[in-house]
Parts: C-alpha cells; structure tokens; sequence
C-alpha cells in the first residue's frame, strides 16, 4: 500500500527516527489553530522540483520532531499543496510519504471512525467518521504522477491532510457542540500556555 515512500535514509524502527528528530532536527514552527492560514485554499504546485523537495523534507523533519503522523504544508504557513505522512507503528520500518496536488479520486460508501488529533490542536482528540477507504493520486518526489487505494489509519490520514489543502480542519467534521467544545479547551490551554 506504502508503494512510494519518499528517499529514505533511514533503514531505522519509526520510534528511532522519531526519537532522533525530537532531540536533533531544526524544525519549522507548526501554526496552531485558529491562524488564518488554516483555513485557507492552498494552490496547485507547478511540478515536484528542488524547492518543493526541500520542501517536503523540512516537513517531515518537523512532522517527526513534534511526533505526529501527518503534516499539510499550510501548517507550517507555506500555502501549497503539498502533505507529508508517516504512519508506521513505531516498531515498523519508518515508511515516509511526501505527496504534491493529492487528490481523492473515489472514497468508499462505507465508513470508520477514528480518533483523530492535528498537531494544529495540541493535546486534543475527537472521534471523526470518514470514508473507509481512498483512491488517492497525487505527483511523488520525482514529479511522477502515482495512484493508491488506502485503508485504515492511511486512509484517514490521507484524508486529514488533504482536507488542509481545502481550510478544512477535523474539528469541521464534528457535531457544532463538541466543535464549540474542543475550540473551548484550545483556548484555555493557550491561555495556560501564555501564563506559563
Ligand atoms: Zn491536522
């Protein structure tokens, strides 16, 4: 299913490279919620070049250190439509995916929920019903134009992070009050966060 991975250097557990990139990688600051750019329609990128494979590394770099499983490029301000996933347990093989104009070709009728957090809303979790499965196409490192179907946790991935690309957060997938609810908590623990 993992058919493109991006280059890999790292022939290494999931957990490794996680715990290497906490303690060693420059990152680009994550934006949380709610900035602006979260919830805008970010553009087509022109072709898989030297910038967006720069690109895409600082994001997985960032997605790594902040320990999260997928990482849309409007989080980090850049309003392009690149996403970077890794969803490999952390006794797997770290398995990247950098993914350029992702869209989804068919989703299935039937559905799943899952649990979901966004490093966009630090420490906060709420269960959101999707398709269960994707056709996803998108263009890989080299430009190339690449198809898969996904299941489970990368079908859900996949779909959190294209729903970026669109200003779409997980919270919009909610009833109003458990979105009213989680935007309730976010707030106050910014709030502790600027006292502290
Ligand atoms: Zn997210």
């Amino acid at each position: 299913m993992l058919d493109a991975p991006c280059r890999n250097p790292y022939v290494l557990s999931a957990h490794f490279v996680r715990a290497v990139h906490r303690m060693t990688m420059p990152t680009k600051p994550i934006l949380i919620a709610p900035a602006p750019e979260l919830r805008k329609l970010c553009t087509p990128v022109d072709a898989v070049d030297e910038r967006i494979n720069r690109l895409m590394k600082d994001m997985l770099d960032t997605m790594y250190h902040a320990d999260g499983i997928g990482l849309a490029a409007p989080q980090i301000g850049i309003l392009e439509r690149v996403i970077v996933l890794d969803v490999a347990r952390r006794d797997e093989p770290s398995a990247p995916m950098c993914l350029a104009n992702p869209e989804v070709l068919w989703a299935s009728k039937d559905t799943s929920t899952h649990n979901e957090g966004c490093l966009s809303f630090p420490d906060l979790y709420a269960d959101v019903t999707r398709p269960a499965s994707v056709h996803v196409r998108y263009l890989d490192q080299d430009n190339q134009s690449r198809e898969i179907e996904a299941t489970d946790l990368l079908a859900v991935c996949l779909q959190h992070e294209i729903d970026h690309l669109n200003g779409v957060l997980f919270v919009d997938h909610l009833s109003k009050l458990k979105r009213d609810m989680i935007l309730r908590k976010l707030k106050k623990g910014r709030k502790g966060a600027e006292a502290a």
